[in-house]
């Protein structure tokens, strides 16, 4: 058995999975807002509750969280859940359940999940992407979560979003200090705001209106969604012409537009560099298991 925890900003989820991949327990309950000493007992409540009604103990313990784990000082940074920030989650954990707990972020999460049994279970190299409140990615790569020295594997975000036009430079304010960082295009707030600058405030406030909005024929609705869709194709095709995944699974709230794929298939080998013509051969997949690939990630961390 092994327990994956899906730690968010605004839910917390535990679930349970058995080695054939089936859920054997699931609860969320409510992030604490702003409290990590009030985080951490929602953990082991969870945890708690999970191994009483299987009436089992379990070793294999994943945690999936916002932004990355400083490799020098075991400190949490980047988190948009920023209570996180500064603090040693992991060796906090460990302390708390006595056990050995792995972290990952929620892209490398997704990542995992997609490749092992999910949509990209066929794939070697796996670049899973999230685009929500904020924008991560994480590499699975012939059987493993790949890592490296500075802990900064699949922060594509905060590179420049690429091949800018003179009317995106230097782009939009992004949190982390720099403008014009794909996150700062690509997010599903970074979205939002490019519809309010180019058309105006409305009340088109989050991307599930403005999604319904273009689905209901609103023009400038949809010319956002395209220009988010041919900057997210320069984003890609940057990383494709560097690594060359196999597939590429795209997640988070903004990846649940429709006609993304399709008008991806469209928009990315313009910039991939193969001669003209040449099809693509990179999959370019929706997740599988949705919302639930973070916990799945998680458990198999
Ligand atoms: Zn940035």
């Amino acid at each position: 058995m092994r327990i994956g925890i899906d730690l968010g900003g605004t839910k917390i989820e535990a679930a349970v999975l058995d080695q054939a991949g089936n859920f054997r327990f699931r609860e969320r309950v409510a992030t604490p807002l702003g409290d990590y000493p009030a985080t951490l007992n929602a953990i082991r409540h969870l945890v708690q509750r999970a191994e009483s009604a299987l009436n089992e103990s379990c070793e294999h313990l994943g945690v999936g969280h916002p932004g990355s784990m400083n490799p020098i000082d075991g400190k949490i940074r980047n988190a948009n859940s920023t209570c996180l920030n500064g603090q040693r989650l992991q060796s906090d954990l460990q302390a708390q359940l006595q056990r050995a707990v792995r972290l990952a972020n929620d892209a490398d999460c997704l990542a995992l999940s997609e490749a092992t049994d999910g949509i990209a279970q066929e794939s070697a190299s796996v670049f899973a992407v999230i685009l929500g409140t904020g924008v991560g990615g994480g590499w699975f790569i012939h059987g493993r979560l790949l890592e490296g020295p500075n802990g900064l594997t699949g922060e594509w975000g905060h590179n420049p979003l690429p091949i800018a036009s003179l009317d995106e430079l230097p782009g939009p304010r992004c949190y982390c200090g720099k403008q014009g960082c794909i996150e700062a295009w690509l997010s599903g707030p970074a979205l939002v705001a490019d519809y309010h600058r180019q058309h105006g405030q409305t009340d088109v406030h989050d991307v599930p209106t403005l999604i319904a909005a273009a689905r209901a024929g609103d023009q400038d609705a949809s010319e956002a969604l395209n220009r988010h869709t041919e900057r997210l194709a320069r984003s890609l095709a940057c990383v494709i012409n560097v690594c060359d995944p196999d597939a590429i699974v795209l997640g988070g709230g903004v990846a649940q537009r429709p006609n993304l794929v399709a008008d991806l298939h469209v928009a990315l080998p313009v910039h991939v560099f193969l001669p003209a013509g040449t099809p693509l051969r990179t999959k370019l997949l929706l997740p599988k298991f949705g919302d639930s690939s973070g916990v799945r990630g998680a458990a198999r961390l």
